[in-house]
């Protein structure tokens, strides 16, 4: 097909085109909507990725995405040093904060296991999970993975690491979301919320 438009526009789509959410027909229109609010929407946009190029970086302690290494969250002195929730990716520690659930640290591993994608306790950051809880002495470590077949043997791995240490282990429950309707559950969310009922 014959270039309808520039070479800096036609990369600035294909780029785009590769985000999360974002085929190539929501990059167009994206890219559209940018150049035709070139000064109020496209500049801004480019100094702030220019800024976030520049400063960007993973936190060394806990695997979050910050601009400063320790991290805004670790650096934080009102949270719970103590207490560690252990996420597959930065995305779930965002939304557990969002959701305002966690007053401790976390501690991101960047997947789960899996033996089909070929992905092994080496390949994640398991070992400096067991080394932050020995060293620091951490007293609870919440496993807030995935309810997914590799989120939840992930969480058994670690269990089976963390044994022996002076931690309690917990995990997130599964089970009816909230306003959620019964008929309209899986049978696996009902099961795990039938299973993990509570004294009322
Ligand atoms: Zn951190």
């Amino acid at each position: 097909m014959a270039a309808i438009t520039g070479p800096e526009i036609e990369r600035l789509i294909q780029l785009l085109s590769k985000l999360p959410g974002l085929g190539p027909r929501s990059a167009r229109r994206a890219v559209l909507q940018l150049i035709q609010k070139k000064e109020t929407l496209l500049s801004p946009l480019a100094q702030a990725m220019a800024d976030a190029v520049e400063k960007a970086c993973i936190c060394s302690t806990c695997g979050n995405a910050d601009t400063q290494d320790p991290c805004t969250i670790c650096r934080d002195r009102t949270r719970d040093p103590l207490t560690i929730c252990v996420v597959e990716d930065v995305g779930d520690l965002w939304a557990l904060e969002r959701a305002g659930a966690h007053k401790g640290r976390y501690h991101v591993l960047g997947g789960v296991l899996s033996a089909l994608d070929g992905v092994g306790p080496d390949d994640l950051n398991i070992g400096a999970l067991i080394e932050r809880v020995t060293k620091d002495s951490v007293k609870e470590v919440i496993l807030a993975m995935n309810a997914t077949v590799d989120g939840q043997t992930t969480a058994h791995y670690i269990t089976d690491r963390l044994e022996g240490l002076d931690v309690s282990i917990s995990r997130l429950a599964h089970g009816v979301p909230v306003g959620g309707e019964l008929d309209y559950l899986d049978d696996g969310t009902l099961a795990a919320a039938m299973k993990s009922r509570r004294p009322f």
